[in-house]
């Protein structure tokens, strides 16, 4: 699976959880140019955070 990587044109997160075995993906693209992605569910949490961290700090509000 190819298409979990940030579309430009829709900023946001986006958070996939193939199935309970395997580990979440999750990646996140900004307008203003941020854009990151990470594997595993720690990690995605994390990731999530960030984001949300982000749009409280981001340059382009
Ligand atoms: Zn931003």
């Amino acid at each position: 699976m190819d298409d979990l990587a940030p579309d430009s044109g829709l900023p946001g997160v986006h958070i996939a959880k193939p199935a309970r075995d395997f580990p979440a993906t999750g990646s996140y693209a900004c307008c203003c140019g941020t854009a990151r992605q990470t594997t595993g569910d720690d990690n995605v949490r994390d990731l999530v955070a960030e984001w949300i961290d982000h749009r409280n700090t981001c340059p382009h509000r």
